[in-house]
């Protein structure tokens, strides 16, 4: 079977995440009006002991979820429905969530770093290009690549959300990243979430997207055989396929390689 890239979206939320809105269903009547083919619901990971709990799927409520989605693929036959969920780098929790994945048989899980993880909690990405903290963004996001929990690493170029400039430092980081990923064949996630947020005025005085870095993406460009996928992140139902044309825009101009119908291909061929 084969897919285009803009047929599939491998990254999706719902109401059970507790800041999206939306059932499965919702999200697979929009999905067919997009054109889509092939839809992954990638609800956030339900963590034990109410960790993260107030943006998270309680996690007594995953067979209600998945008894959801599975009435609401029936109800859409014409579109291949994936089960996933969207992982946390939580060095404690990586276990877990390999379990999780078997006992909820899932087809994938996705790499994903909201944060740095410290002492047991959450802090947030640097708002400047501090030489010790991007280091510990690059050491945490290729841990998370080398975990071999994921099928592909979400906005990795998230850590420039909240002013980190572009500059030599944010650039070798992000160059690590890219090479780690590569290395490793875990395709990168061009996230239209960030495209369809607000704006700021980072280090530099640059005014732009809080993510995607338009300069990250040059650079896998630049590193060349990287792999991509573009996806939407929705959290709305209205938002499917919202910036994605613009996702695959900056790809194809920067010279990445989409896979998007690729690996769902082979996910359905399993
Ligand atoms: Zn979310
Ligand atoms: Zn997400």
């Amino acid at each position: 079977m084969m897919f285009e890239n803009d047929e599939v979206n491998l990254h999706t939320h719902t109401y059970y995440c507790r800041h999206g809105s939306g059932n499965p269903a919702d999200y697979l009547a929009w999905a067919e009006k997009a054109g889509l083919r092939v839809l992954g619901f990638s609800e956030h990971v339900p963590l034990p002991g109410g960790l993260l709990s107030g943006t998270r799927m309680d996690i007594r409520l995953q067979p209600f979820f998945w008894r959801e989605v599975e009435q609401a693929a029936a109800a859409f036959p014409g579109i291949r429905v994936l089960r996933a969920y969207e992982g946390e780098y939580i060095p404690e929790l990586m276990n877990y969530q390999q379990e999780l994945k078997e006992e909820r048989h899932l087809d994938y899980m996705i790499l994903s770093n909201h944060f740095l993880w410290e002492n047991g909690q959450s802090r947030p990405y640097p708002e400047t290009a501090s030489p010790a903290e991007l280091r510990e963004v690059v050491r945490q996001i290729t841990a998370n690549i080398e975990s071999g929990l994921g099928l592909f690493l979400a906005h990795p170029d998230l850590f420039f959300q909240f002013g980190c400039p572009w500059c030599a430092e944010s650039r070798a980081a992000s160059k690590d990243i890219i090479e780690c990923a590569k290395a490793h064949h875990i395709p990168l996630e061009i996230n239209a979430y960030g495209m369809r947020k607000k704006t700021l005025t980072d280090g530099n005085g640059v005014y732009r997207l809080t993510y995607p870095m338009r300069q990250f993406w040059e650079l896998a460009g630049e590193i060349g055989g990287v792999e991509v996928v573009c996806n939407s992140d929705a959290h709305v139902p209205g938002a499917i396929m919202r910036k994605v044309p613009e996702c695959l825009a900056w790809a194809r101009e920067s010279g990445l390689t989409v896979v998007n119908g690729k690996l769902a291909a082979e996910l359905l061929k399993k």
